[in-house]
C-alpha cells in the first residue's frame, strides 16, 4: 500500500503543535488546518506536504500513487463545493499556492483562478462580465507567467499599453470589454511565446501548476531569500482550495490584516482593504488600499466581524497575527494567517504587552525578540532640530533614517553596491525579483502600496529603512526622476528617508542616537534578569566606553592600548621610542608617553565607574607604528639623488633602516604581543606603571577600579610567569604603599592553538583567561584574515559548493571570523576552558578562574549560543553590538534551562 501523501484539511491532526505542522505542511497549510479546525471561515482545499516537494526537485517526478490521491481529494472537492472542473454552469475554480514551514514572504508563487477556460469565462461572463474576463486575463498571465516561464512584464506591458491607449489610469476604469481584449491579447502573447495552445483541461493544468509551485522553491528569490535568513531546504507544500472571488462585484473585496501594528506594536488592529479586487492587488500594492479601520464608515458589520475573527486568531496563538482575507459578495473567509513579521520596536512593545495581558510568560517573552532585531532599535532617528521640511510623504513602513544617492533600478543599484555607494532604491513599487536590488540598498522609497505591500514587509523583515506609497512622488522609472508637488530629483541625488515617520527629505539630515526606554527598557530588563552570562565591550576610548554603558555594558572587556599611541600628538613619541639608539633614549622616549597613557586610563576608568576593566598590553609588531616604507623610501631616495644633507634626511635614514630592521615577511606571526614584552620590557613597564598611577588618582578621586591587566598573544606559560615576575615589582613600585580597593588581576588573551592545548598549565598561573576570537581563528585555519576575506574566504561561504549527504553545501556554512567555527575554534575554546579552569582550581584551592570572550563573535547570538554551554563567563564585543550580546545571551540561558 501507498503512503497517504495528499489530504484534505479536515484531514490533517490539527491539534498537533505548530512546529510539527508547520514542517508537514508549511505555515500556509497549518494556519489553514488549524483555522479550518477552530470552525473559521475557510474555503474548501487540500494539502500536499512539503517532502514531496524535495522529492520532486531530487526525482524530477511524482511517487508512486499521489496523482491517483489528488485526482480523488479534487473529486471530494468537486463534492463539499457542488462545482466541477471544466464545467460551464458551475465550474470549480482553485488556487495553487506555495508555503514553506518558515514565512518567505512573496518569495514563492502561487496561481489563482486555475480550472478557467475560455468557455467558462463565457459562461460567467453572462451573468458579471467585467469580473468574468477579469479573472479569465489574470489567470492566462499567471498560469503563462509561473507555470509556462513567460515573464510577467509581458503581461504587465500589455495592460499597460492597453490603458495608454484608452486613455485610463486605473484599473477600475476598465470594462468588461476591455477586459475581454486584454485577455485576447494576453492569450496571443501566451501562444506566439509559448509555441504551443493554453491547456483546456483543468486536471492537466492543476498537475502542471502543482510542479510549478514545488520548483518556485528553488527559484533565485527563493533560494538567495532562504540562504540571507539561514532557511533550510524543506521544500515547499502546496495548497489547493477553491477560489473566492473579492473582484465579484463591489460588495467584494480582499485585504490584510495585522492583530497589532507591525511597526511600533500599537494594541489595535490594522490592515489595508481594497474593494471588488483580488488578493495578489493588495500584496503588490497595485493599487493604495484603504485603511481597515475606515471600512467601518460603509461596512461597520463587516469591520466588527472580521476584527472579531482577527482577535479570536490572536487569543488562539498569542502571538500578533498577520492573516489575508477575502469578502466574496458579502460573505468573509480568511484565507491564511501566521506569525506577522514586524518591526524590533513592535516585536519589543508586543512581547511586553503580551505578558502584562497574560497570555504570555516571561520566559516567553524574552524569546519573541531576535537578538539581531535589537539592533533596529539602536538605529538613529531624525534630530528634533533638524528643520527641513520634507518633500514628501510616505507610509512609515520600516523604521531607520538613511541618506544616499537615489537609485530607480535594481541592477544598478547592484551595481552602485558593488562600488561601495550607498544608494537609496526609488520604485513605484517593488515586486519579489526586486528582492537583489533591496538587499544591494540601504532604503526603499516606494510611490505605491500600503503598509503591508511587499516592499513593507520584505523590508522590516531584512531591516532596511522603508516609505512606501509616498503616493504625491511621480516615478519614472525609465527616465530616472521622480517628480513630488515643488520639484524634482534624478538619479545620483542625495534623499534621506525617515522610514519611522514616513517622510522623504531632499539632501542629508541631521539624526540623533537612539536610547533605551519604555517598553525597550522593561525588555532589556527581563534578559538581564534570565541571562547568566557576563556582557563586556570592547573599548578604546572614554566616550567609547560610555556609549557601551549606555547600552548595558558591564565593562571592558578588551581596551587595545595600541590604539592610544596611533592617535596625532603620540605617534612621534611613539616613533622615538621605537627609533631610540639605547635604553637610555628609549626610556626617556617612554616617559614622555606615559603620562598621556595615564590620563587615558583615567578617562576609562571614570566612564566605567568601579566596572572591570580589562587592559590589553601592547599587541602589535613596531613597525605598524613607523610611516609607510615606500613613501619613506621615495623621499629618502630623492633626498640622496639631488645629495640633500639636510636633518630630514638623517631622520628619513634612521626611520628606513629601523624599518627594514623591523619588518616581518609574516607580520601576524611575529615579533608582538607578550614576544615583544619579553626582549623589551621597558615598554610594558610604562604601561603597568601608567595603569597603576591611574588607578591610585582615579580611586582617590572616588572612583573604584577594577583594573585586570592583561598579556597578549600567549603561546608558553613561561612567557607569561616571566612578564608578570618582571611587572609586579613595577607595579608594586608605582603603588608605593597605596592599597587598591580591588584586587589588580594579572591574566592573559588566549589566540594561539598552543595556548589552548596547554591552558592548564597557563591556567595555574593566569587569574584570567579571555579568548580573542580573531586571531585564534587565523591561527586555527591558518588564515591570514586580511589576505583571504578577498582572494577565496567569501567564495568558500557564498559560491564553491560540493554535494553531500546534506545537499548541497558550500565550503564553510559561515564566515568563522563572523560566526564562532564550532568545530574547529569552538572546540579549543571548549577545551581551553575546561582545561584551563581546573588547572587554576588546583593551584589556587578550588578558586574559579574568570573567563570571557571578545572580538565579533562577542555580540555574534549564533556564537553566544555555544558560549553559554562552554560556561563563559561573559561576551565582550563592540558598543553597538551590547544590547544584541545581552538579549543573545537571555535566549541562551532560557534555551539551555528549557533543555535541561
Ligand atoms: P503568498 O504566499 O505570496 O502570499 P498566497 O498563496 O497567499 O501567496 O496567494 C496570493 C494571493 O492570492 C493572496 O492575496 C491570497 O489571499 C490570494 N488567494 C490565494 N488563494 C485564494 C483563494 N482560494 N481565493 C481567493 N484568493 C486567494
Ligand atoms: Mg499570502
Ligand atoms: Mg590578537
Amino acid at each position: 500500500m501507498v503512503d497517504k501523501m495528499v489530504f484534505m484539511f479536515e484531514e490533517v491532526d490539527a491539534k498537533k503543535p505548530m512546529k510539527d505542522l508547520k514542517l508537514l505542511y508549511g505555515g500556509k497549510g497549518a494556519g489553514l488546518v488549524q483555522m479550518t479546525d477552530m470552525g473559521l471561515p475557510v474555503p474548501e482545499g487540500f494539502i500536499i506536504p512539503c517532502k514531496y516537494c524535495i522529492q520532486y526537485a531530487e526525482t524530477g517526478e511524482w511517487p508512486e500513487g499521489m496523482k491517483e490521491q489528488i485526482d480523488e481529494c479534487v473529486s471530494q472537492l468537486q463534492e463539499k463545493t457542488g462545482r466541477t472542473f471544466g464545467d460551464v454552469e458551475k465550474p470549480l475554480l482553485v488556487s495553487v499556492r506555495s508555503g514553506a514551514p518558515e514565512s518567505m514572504p512573496g518569495m514563492m508563487d502561487t496561481v489563482l483562478n486555475l480550472g478557467m477556460t475560455k468557455a467558462i469565462a463565457e459562461a460567467m461572463a453572462e451573468n458579471n462580465p467585467r469580473f468574468a474576463w477579469d479573472a479569465w486575463r489574470r489567470f492566462i498571465m499567471m498560469f503563462g507567467d509561473i507555470v509556462m516561464g513567460v515573464k510577467r512584464e509581458h503581461f504587465d506591458k500589455i495592460m499597460d499599453d492597453y490603458k495608454a491607449e484608452q486613455g485610463k489610469k486605473e484599473d477600475i476604469e476598465l470594462t468588461a470589454e476591455d477586459m475581454k481584449a486584454i485577455a485576447d491579447l494576453n492569450m496571443a502573447e501566451y501562444e506566439s511565446l509559448t509555441g504551443g495552445t493554453f491547456p483546456e483541461d483543468p486536471m492537466e493544468q492543476l498537475y502542471a501548476a502543482i510542479n510549478a509551485v514545488f520548483k518556485s522553491w528553488d527559484s533565485e528569490r527563493a533560494v538567495a531569500y532562504r540562504k540571507m535568513n539561514k532557511i533550510p531546504n524543506y521544500g515547499t507544500a502546496v495548497t489547493v482550495m477553491r477560489m473566492v472571488f473579492g473582484n465579484m462585484n463591489d460588495n467584494s473585496g480582499t485585504g490584510v490584516l495585522f492583530t497589532r501594528d507591525p511597526n511600533d506594536g500599537d494594541k489595535k488592529i490594522y490592515g489595508d482593504f481594497l474593494f471588488n479586487a483580488q488578493g495578489e492587488d493588495v500584496v503588490a500594492g497595485v493599487r493604495t488600499p484603504i485603511k481597515l479601520e475606515d471600512l467601518g464608515d460603509t461596512n461597520p458589520d463587516l469591520q466588527q466581524e472580521i476584527y472579531d475573527l482577527a482577535k479570536n486568531l490572536e487569543q488562539n496563538y498569542k502571538d500578533m497575527q498577520d492573516c489575508e482575507f477575502t469578502v466574496e459578495d458579502g460573505k468573509l473567509y480568511f484565507l491564511q494567517t501566521r506569525t506577522g513579521k514586524r518591526a524590533a520596536a513592535a516585536a519589543v512593545q508586543i512581547a511586553i504587552d503580551l505578558l502584562a495581558e497574560g497570555l504570555i510568560d516571561e520566559q516567553t517573552a524574552v524569546l519573541r525578540v531576535e537578538p539581531d532585531k535589537i539592533e533596529e532599535l539602536l538605529h538613529k532617528r531624525i534630530s528634533p532640530k533638524e528643520k527641513k521640511k520634507p518633500i514628501t510623504k510616505g507610509y512609515n513602513a520600516s523604521p531607520g533614517v538613511v541618506s544616499g544617492g537615489a537609485i530607480f533600478n535594481c541592477n544598478r543599484a547592484i551595481e552602485a553596491k558593488k562600488n561601495g555607494e550607498k544608494v537609496i532604491l526609488v520604485r513605484k513599487e517593488t515586486k519579489p525579483e526586486d528582492f537583489p536590488g533591496m538587499l544591494a540598498s540601504i532604503g526603499v522609497l516606494t510611490s505605491r502600496g500600503g503598509k503591508t505591500c511587499h516592499a513593507a514587509v520584505v523590508a522590516r523583515g531584512i531591516g532596511l529603512p522603508a516609505v512606501v506609497g509616498a503616493g504625491d512622488l511621480e516615478i519614472d522609472e525609465e527616465n530616472a526622476t521622480a517628480n513630488y508637488p515643488d520639484g524634482s530629483f534624478s538619479e545620483g541625488d542625495v534623499i534621506s528617508i525617515d522610514g519611522a515617520s514616513g517622510n522623504v527629505f531632499l539632501g542629508t539630515v541631521d539624526t540623533v542616537e537612539p536610547e533605551i526606554s519604555g517598553a525597550f527598557a522593561d525588555y532589556m530588563a527581563l534578559c538581564d534578569k534570565y541571562r547568566t552570562m557576563g556582557v563586556r565591550t570592547n573599548a578604546d576610548t572614554p566616550e567609547m566606553a560610555a556609549n557601551a554603558m549606555k547600552n548595558g555594558a558591564e565593562g571592558i572587556g578588551l581596551c587595545r592600548t595600541e590604539r592610544m599611541f596611533n592617535a596625532k600628538d603620540r605617534l612621534p613619541k611613539m616613533v622615538a621610542m621605537i627609533i631610540a639608539d639605547s635604553l637610555e633614549e628609549r626610556i626617556a622616549a617612554l616617559d614622555e608617553l606615559k603620562p598621556l597613557q595615564k590620563n587615558d586610563f583615567i578617562g576609562l576608568f571614570k566612564a566605567m565607574d568601579g566596572r572591570p576593566c580589562t587592559i590589553r598590553l601592547l599587541d602589535p609588531p613596531l613597525h605598524e607604528f613607523l610611516p609607510d616604507y615606500k613613501t619613506m623610501l621615495v623621499e629618502l631616495t630623492e633626498k640622496r639623488l639631488k645629495n640633500e644633507e639636510d636633518e630630514r634626511r638623517a631622520e628619513l635614514e634612521k626611520l628606513v633602516k629601523k624599518y627594514e630592521e623591523l619588518r616581518e615577511s609574516n607580520a601576524m606571526l611575529g615579533h608582538r604581543g607578550v614576544r615583544l614584552g619579553n626582549t623589551n620590557p621597558e615598554i610594558y613597564k610604562m604601561q603597568v606603571q601608567a595603569l597603576i598611577e591611574a588607578l591610585v588618582e582615579t580611586e582617590q578621586d572616588g572612583v573604584e577600579v577594577k583594573l585586570e591587566i592583561m598579556l597578549p598573544l600567549l603561546a608558553h606559560v613561561n612567557e607569561f610567569k616571566r612578564l608578570v615576575d618582571l611587572l609586579k615589582p613595577a607595579a608594586e613600585e608605582s603603588l608605593n604603599g597605596y592599597e587598591p580597593k580591588h584586587p589588580i588581576k594579572w591574566g592573559t588573551m588566549i589566540e594561539v592553538p598552543r595556548a589552548c592545548l596547554t591552558s592548564a598549565a597557563i591556567g595555574s598561573e593566569a587569574e584570567f583567561f579571555s579568548f580573542g576570537t580573531n586571531d585564534l581563528t587565523q591561527a586555527t585555519f591558518a588564515f591570514s584574515r586580511d589576505d583571504v576575506e578577498g582572494k577565496f574566504l567569501l567564495k568558500y561561504v557564498n559560491d564553491l559548493t560540493l554535494k553531500t549527504d546534506k545537499g548541497i553545501v558550500p565550503i564553510l556554512t559561515d564566515n568563522p571570523f563572523e560566526h564562532l567555527d564550532l568545530d574547529g575554534v569552538g572546540r579549543l575554546v571548549k577545551m581551553s576552558v575546561e582545561e584551563g579552569r581546573a588547572g587554576h582550581a588546583e593551584a589556587h584551592d578550588g578558586a574559579r578562574l574568570e573567563v570571557g570572550i571578545c572580538g565579533e563573535v562577542g555580540g555574534d547570538p549564533l556564537s553566544i549560543d555555544f558560549l553559554q554551554a562552554a560556561d563563559l563567563d561573559y561576551v565582550s564585543c563592540s558598543p553597538f553590538r551590547v544590547p544584541v550580546a545581552r538579549v543573545a545571551a537571555a535566549h541562551a540561558a532560557i534555551k539551555a534551562a528549557q533543555n535541561k
